[in-house]
């Protein structure tokens, strides 16, 4: 392919070596576990976890004779990826044979897509942390079968194979040479999965390897050619991507600044050392002698069927985003952090219904989530519920507590559960707007602290402190606007 260079270098980027900066350019081979019932080509489950060879039919183990029959629903899913890519669907492609030998593959090649995929060109937009937006272009998309799984751990001499992933519908998504660091990367992967989680075409598990990634990295002067790459294979962790790329573009800077040569060639990444290694290089590559599947026909359908599945397509990130942004008001990032699960997304827009969405968007970020992050809970397996959670929001709202005790509030719904308005009720929580009692209080503190009154008058900033001695007396239910209120009528402020 030939390859354009969209981006303009960004110093900040860089990596600084021995003789000047370096450029890194990554290209990222995404393998996306379809979401369906059945494999692409045969009726055998997908179901993880299953027993060894329990998901598998005559097809999956190659037995003589069998023929593959293309599972519909495998190329629903894949075009709709393709939209939600905003990528272009090839109404017509082609399923190939791409031949090589492995134990844990019966057949002795695996069908896939070579020349004509089904999905060509699409986009993915990223926003990193300080707000940049980056714009990664999608070569292509196209459907695969997963292969079997040897295992080499069961017995002391001899290996085994489990075919239950034989056969499993994959779909291979190409970035272009768009990606600049290892956080540009790790955010590629991550919106990646975020849209696929949003479509329902792929879970996204990468811990069960549902999603995998080769990592394509080279380096090269600042704006220069093109380097030679190193493909970091089957890398199954978005932090270990990020380690990988760190260690390959240093490792590829050393050489070439000793005076060397990258040699394109095929290495793994081991987690255990945070270091790649070379796994096999350009000579020993496979040639794969592709060619078109002679038990298959070229895969073709209507604009319509395409059309119907566009028409159907839920809302997208990107889209879910603007929308937070313009019907709700909450920042950008925000917005990013609610968006970035679909299940998140869902949760906020229960919370902030017909309440004050930043409050609740504050409420639900901060409070809830920083809470179950820091527990390491799932926001499936949250103790505090989008209602619980909105009547805390509507308690503040409407003044019946402070923002101090609502934390306490809080608290008390997170470990024992419970209606929150009913235990601000109960235990006394409500917020004093009674004038009168607030007005003893500050009193109180006012004729114990004349000096500091005194003071006061020249130098407004005191104030602060009283309104928190007044808010310790009331033990934090005195209204802190009507406390401070008072306190300047009082002291001659104003
Ligand atoms: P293959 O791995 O089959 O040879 P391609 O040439 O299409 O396939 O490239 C595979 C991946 O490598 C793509 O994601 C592409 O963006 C990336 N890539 C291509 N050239 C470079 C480069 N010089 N540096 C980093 N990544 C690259
Ligand atoms: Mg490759």
């Amino acid at each position: 392919m030939t390859i354009v260079d969209t981006r303009t270098p960004d110093p900040k980027k860089f990596i600084m070596g021995a003789t000047g900066e370096w450029e890194i350019v990554i290209g990222m081979e995404v393998h996306a576990q379809v979401t369906s019932e059945a494999k692409l080509f045969s009726g055998a489950s997908t179901s993880f976890g299953n027993d060894p060879n329990a998901n598998v039919s005559l097809v999956d183990a190659a037995m003589p004779g069998m023929l593959p029959v293309i599972n519909e629903e495998c190329v629903r899913q894949a075009i709709r990826t393709g939209l939600g890519l905003k990528a272009e669907i090839n109404l017509k492609s082609v399923f190939d044979r791409k031949n090589y030998f492995y134990p844990d593959l019966p057949q002795g090649y695996q069908i896939s897509q070579f020349k004509q995929p089904i999905v060509g060109e699409g986009i993915i937009l990223l926003e990193m942390k300080d707000g940049e937006k980056v714009e990664v272009g999608v070569e292509r998309l196209h459907l695969e079968q997963d292969a079997g799984k040897s295992l080499h751990d069961q017995h002391p001499t001899m290996s085994f194979v489990d075919l239950n992933r034989s056969g499993v519908a994959l779909m291979e998504i190409v970035s272009k040479p768009d990606i600049r660091c290892a956080d540009e990367a790790k955010a590629y992967l991550t919106k990646l999965r975020t849209i696929l989680r949003y479509l329902g075409t792929c879970d996204g598990n990468m811990d069960q390897g549902s999603m995998r990634a080769d990592v394509n990295v080279s380096v090269r002067r600042p704006g220069g050619e093109f380097g030679t790459r190193c493909e970091i294979k089957n890398v199954n962790s978005i932090r270990f991507v990020g380690q990988a790329i760190e260690y390959e573009a240093r490792r590829q800077v050393g050489i070439l600044e000793d005076g060397g040569e990258i040699v394109q060639e095929t290495r793994l990444f081991d987690a255990n050392k945070g270091e790649t290694r070379s796994m096999r290089s350009k000579e020993e590559a496979h040639d794969y002698r592709y060619f078109p599947d002679p038990d298959l026909l070229p895969l073709e359908f209507t604009q319509e069927f395409v059309d119907e599945l566009a028409a159907n397509l839920p809302e997208l990130p990107d889209e879910k985003k603007a929308r937070f942004i313009n019907d709700y008001g909450v920042t950008t990032y925000d917005a990013e952090i609610l968006t970035s699960e679909l299940r998140f997304a869902n949760f906020f827009e229960k919370v902030a219904k017909g309440r004050d969405a930043k409050l609740s968007a504050n409420w639900v970020i901060n409070e809830l989530f920083g809470r179950l992050n820091k527990e390491g809970i799932a926001l499936a397996n949250t103790p505090v519920s989008a209602d619980q959670l909105g009547a805390i929001v509507d308690l503040i709202k409407n003044g019946t507590i402070s923002g101090k005790i609502a934390k306490d509030l809080f608290e008390i719904v997170w470990t024992e559960g419970g209606d929150p308005a009913v235990i601000v009720e109960e235990r006394g929580m409500k917020q004093v707007t009674d004038l009168g009692a607030i007005e003893a209080a500050v009193d109180e503190i006012l004729a114990a602290n004349p000096d500091k009154a005194e003071q006061a008058k020249e130098k407004p900033g005191m104030l602060g402190w009283f309104v928190g001695q007044v808010m310790k007396a009331s033990k934090g239910k005195a209204n802190p606007q009507a406390v401070s209120d008072l306190l300047k009528a009082k002291i001659g402020l104003e």
